[in-house]
Order: structure tokens, then C-alpha cells, then sequence
């Protein structure tokens, strides 16, 4: 490559050279010519790395014995290196590392003062980190600036030959033109990665929209952000008020053992519950300097969680581990916290619309299913009864004289009666048994895998806790009840009309032998 002669030495002008000025050169002493179709080549680049590589590449050989690199600096200050020539990758590791223990004054004042930092002589700069080996004698640093704050820096390290003030000012015009290739790159993966997340937000509306249930949004919600985020450790808590704990619902990376895992939020360690408790994200760059993190990924050394606010309230958190250190950057939380407030919306959205479909089935007083719930429920365990071969048994129940106890101790006694009842009955029987409000004072109980002799005695016993519990100043309450069972039962037909049948019955019954005896 042709060398400038002649002309002014040192004054760092750029200056066309050669037939159709298709060529620029910077003016000095010890550099090559940059020519243009070099610069060209920088902007076809497929891939910003790429071209931020050929950048460095190019001042690299326009300076004697020079190393150089490209450092991208976040908004935490934390640095890595980019693009480098003549330095290998394994001692920048080490350097990124040292660096990010503590910044050199020369990086820092680059950073805060956002102005080129040059030294002459580095044997007489009191914070050089010195590495084996390195015989290195000047260094420049030229901060790359986007919105007023330094976003990159170019280093260039020269061995054998010291820099002098007129070779910086000589290297200016060159470092200012890749300066604005690797700012233009810059600014296009900053847009390139704010459109990610916006696309991500989006997608994540419509599975919103799309998800037939919590669940179902949870686990599309996690292979989303694993896809477009490159997140390898994914977990999505959402709070249980019963249990007053944060149950793990989706994730992606962890053992299946971890589905389901319960963090009691009243327990102080981890970061999760911290999240929650704070109602702020927390953000962990190193889990081992860290007294509240929970032991997750096996090697993990970073971990965010992002609370899913709703109105104030935390509805859940959402949960990045990393086996890096510092793996999540402000500006990733940044990008992170709408995402999570729009999952959380989304997910109380689908609380609700799953409370209301559960309510539309309750009855509102007494808490019991209610008559639109009674059909499914009654086809169900019948469909399931025959499927297994099991007994499945009705008991149709009904207050006497409840009027009388509206009539002589007013409606809310008698309201007060109705869920005293209901509850004394959940009390006394499983969980798979179900407790229907059929009408006013009349349940039905479906009692699965239960035949005739034992839902007998099981009425012993509900009718001795009724008489012993629901009490009113007219003395205890009585309940008339029958009973149908499919399988022991030889009766065709309703099974539900049969047990009301012979309820009315029983109801006879009772009400001659008080007629008989009024003390019965
Ligand atoms: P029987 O001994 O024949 O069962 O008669 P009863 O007095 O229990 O009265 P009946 O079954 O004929 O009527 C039930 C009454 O329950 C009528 C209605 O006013 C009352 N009722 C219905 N729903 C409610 C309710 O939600 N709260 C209260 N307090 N009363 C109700
Ligand atoms: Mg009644």
C-alpha cells in the first residue's frame, strides 16, 4: 500500500489521494493509507460485529505495533469487549474481568468525562494493569458517545513505538469516521433490540388473548422470552392467597422436580419472595456475594425477578436465572419490567374471568354448588361410577319446618341456618363429595365410590353433627333426607328425583311421628 510522502507531517488531515480521489489517508508519519473501497467494505458488512471487527482491523494496521479493541461500556459501567486486534480473546476474558472488579482511572475518566484519555508513557501511570508479558508503552482511548453518554470505547495499545501527541491528533479523523460506523451499528442494535422486546410484548398480548387458560399463557409466556430473549433459566411464580405462597406454574431450564414448588412469602430468604415482598424487581449480578439467594440453577450466578404488578398488588414474579455473573443489564430490566406488567395484567385478567366462571356455579350464600352446577356434576360422577364400576350415591336433604325458623326468628337466622348447615356438612365429608344447593332449604349430596349401607351410616353422623351444631333458639334443626344409589339400587331412572322422592317420604314420616309425639 502506498504511503503518503511529502506534505505536512502530523497535522492529521484527511486527504484524497490517487486518480478519481477514490482514496483517503490520514497524514502521519507512521500510517498507511486508508482507502476508501476499505471504508466501503466496513458498511457492506453483513453483521455489525463484523463490521465493528474490520473497523478495528483497519486502525490496527494504520498504526506500528498497535493492538487495538473496541469496548462496549453499559449503563451499569460494566465493559466488554467487542471487537480486538492483536490481543487474544482469552486475556481480554481476564482484563473484561479485572475490569469489571474495579474500573482503570483511564476508563473511568474516558466514561465520566466522555473526552479521549491519552498516555504517553503508561511505566509512569500509576493504575496500569499490567498484564504478563505486555509491553505495552502508550495508549489512547477515544470515547464513542450516543446521547450524550459513552457507549464504546476504542482502545489502542502501541508496543514499540511511543505515541506522541501530534500521532493522536493524527489518528482523530480516522478514529471519528469508524467512531460514527461503529455509533451507527450501535444505535441499530439498540433499535434492533428495543423492536425484540416490543415484539415480544406483543406476541405475548396475543397468547393473551389466544390462551384457554393461566396455565396454558404461563408455558407459552416462557418459550417466548427463552426464544426471542435467549434466557436459558425461566420461571414463572404466581402468589397463592390460601397457602400465602408463590407456586411455581411455568418454566424452562429447571429439573421437573421444581413444577409446583411452593415459596412461602413469610420466609425471608430468596430472591423470588424478595421480589415479591419489596413489589420491585431485584436484580442479583452475583448470587455468592448475595445473603438472600436461594439455590436454583446448580452454577447459577446471577439472578433478576420481576414482580407482576396489578394495580399495586403482586400477582406473581417472573424469574431469570444465569450461570454468568451480571447477565442482566438495567437496560435489560428495563426492557423487562413492561413485559412483566403486561403478562400480570394479563394473568389477573384470566384470574378473573376464572373466578366469575367458578362463582356463576356457587351458590352466594352458603358457598355450596348451585343448580347450574348440579347437572355437570351428576353426569359426571354417574359417567365415571359406571366407567370404574363404583357405587355412586344421592342424598336429597331438606330443613324442616324452616319456614318457621324465617317466620319466628327472621330471615337472617334463617340465612345464618343455611350456611351453618353447609358448613357443618363439608366438614363431615371428604373432598370428593360434593354439597349442591338443589332449591331454599334442599341439598343434594353426591357421594362417590359410597354404597347404599355406607351412606346410611354416613347420615347417622351427619344428622347427629347437625343436632349437635346448627342450633337456634328454637332448639336444634332437623333434616328429613333419601337416599338413591346407583348400582345397589334396583330402581331405574333419576336417581336425583328418586333420593327426592324419598326424602318427601322420610319427611312424612317425620312429620307423623311429631303429630304423634310433638317431643319426637
Ligand atoms: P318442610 O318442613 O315441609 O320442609 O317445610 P319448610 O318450613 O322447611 O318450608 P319449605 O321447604 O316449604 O320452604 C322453604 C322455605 O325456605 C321457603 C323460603 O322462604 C325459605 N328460603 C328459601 N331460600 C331462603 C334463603 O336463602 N334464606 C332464608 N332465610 N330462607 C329461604
Ligand atoms: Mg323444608
Amino acid at each position: 500500500m502506498p504511503r503518503i510522502s511529502g506534505g505536512r507531517s502530523g497535522t492529521g488531515e484527511v486527504v484524497a489521494v490517487g486518480p478519481g480521489a477514490t482514496t483517503i489517508g490520514l497524514h502521519m508519519n507512521n500510517t498507511t493509507l486508508i482507502r476508501t473501497d476499505e471504508l466501503e467494505r466496513i458498511l457492506l458488512e453483513t453483521t455489525p460485529r463484523k463490521a465493528v471487527q474490520r473497523a478495528v482491523d483497519l486502525i490496527a494496521q494504520s498504526i506500528l505495533s498497535a493492538s487495538v479493541t473496541v469496548m462496549g461500556v453499559d449503563i451499569d459501567q460494566r465493559v466488554h469487549f467487542d471487537a480486538a486486534n492483536g490481543i487474544p480473546w482469552s486475556v481480554l476474558r481476564k482484563v473484561e474481568a479485572s475490569f469489571n472488579q474495579e474500573l482503570p482511572r483511564n476508563i473511568m475518566g474516558i466514561i465520566r468525562g466522555r473526552e479521549t484519555c491519552f498516555i504517553e508513557d503508561v511505566g509512569a501511570y500509576p493504575d496500569w494493569r499490567r498484564r504478563a508479558a505486555s509491553d505495552i508503552v502508550s495508549y489512547v482511548g477515544f470515547p464513542i458517545i450516543i446521547d450524550r453518554r459513552v457507549v464504546s470505547i476504542i482502545n489502542v495499545q502501541t508496543s514499540r513505538q511511543r505515541l506522541k501527541p501530534e500521532d493522536v491528533d493524527a489518528l482523530r479523523p480516522l478514529i471519528h469516521l469508524i467512531s460514527l460506523i461503529i455509533a451507527r451499528y450501535l444505535k441499530e442494535q439498540q433499535s434492533a433490540n428495543r423492536e425484540n422486546f416490543l415484539s415480544l410484548l406483543h406476541e405475548t398480548t396475543l397468547d393473551g388473548v389466544r390462551a384457554a387458560s393461566a396455565v396454558e399463557f404461563m408455558n407459552t409466556v416462557v418459550k417466548r422470552i427463552a426464544r426471542r430473549l435467549g434466557y436459558q433459566y425461566i420461571a414463572l411464580f404466581l402468589y397463592d392467597d390460601e397457602t400465602e405462597s408463590l407456586i411455581l406454574r411455568a418454566q424452562k431450564g429447571y429439573t421437573s422436580e421444581y413444577d409446583g414448588l411452593a415459596l412461602c412469602v413469610h420466609d425471608h430468604v430468596g430472591v423470588v419472595v424478595r421480589a415479591f415482598r419489596l413489589r420491585h424487581t431485584v436484580n442479583v449480578s452475583d448470587v455468592s456475594a448475595s445473603s438472600f439467594y436461594l439455590r436454583g440453577v446448580p452454577g447459577g450466578r446471577s439472578d433478576l425477578a420481576l414482580p407482576l404488578m396489578v394495580g399495586g398488588k403482586v400477582i406473581g414474579v417472573l424469574n431469570l436465572e444465569s450461570k454468568k455473573a451480571a447477565a442482566f443489564s438495567r437496560e435489560d430490566v428495563r426492557n423487562l419490567t413492561p413485559l412483566a406488567a403486561g403478562v400480570g395484567l394479563m394473568l389477573a385478567s384470566m384470574q378473573i374471568k376464572q373466578l366469575l366462571r367458578e362463582q356463576a356455579l356457587l351458590d352466594g350464600l352458603t358457598g355450596a354448588h348451585n343448580r347450574h352446577a348440579m347437572d355437570g356434576i351428576v353426569v359426571e360422577e354417574l359417567e365415571r361410577a359406571r366407567r370404574h364400576g363404583h357405587d355412586v350415591s344421592f342424598v336429597m336433604l331438606d330443613i324442616d319446618e324452616f319456614k318457621s325458623i324465617n317466620d319466628r326468628l327472621g330471615h337472617a337466622e334463617g340465612d345464618r341456618v343455611l350456611e351453618t348447615l353447609v358448613t357443618v356438612l363439608r366438614k363431615s365429608l371428604r373432598a370428593i363429595d360434593k354439597v349442591i344447593r338443589y332449591g331454599g332449604d334442599e341439598f343434594l349430596l353426591v357421594l362417590p365410590e359410597t354404597s347404599q349401607r355406607e351412606t346410611e351410616l354416613l347420615l347417622e353422623r351427619l344428622r347427629a353433627g347437625i343436632g349437635t351444631q346448627v342450633l337456634t333458639a328454637m332448639g336444634a334443626v332437623h333434616c328429613s333426607s333419601g337416599i338413591a344409589t346407583v348400582r345397589g339400587d334396583p330402581e331405574e331412572g333419576d336417581l336425583v328425583q328418586l333420593a327426592d322422592k324419598r326424602m318427601y317420604q322420610a319427611k312424612a314420616r317425620y312429620r307423623a311421628q311429631l303429630e304423634e309425639d310433638p317431643g319426637y
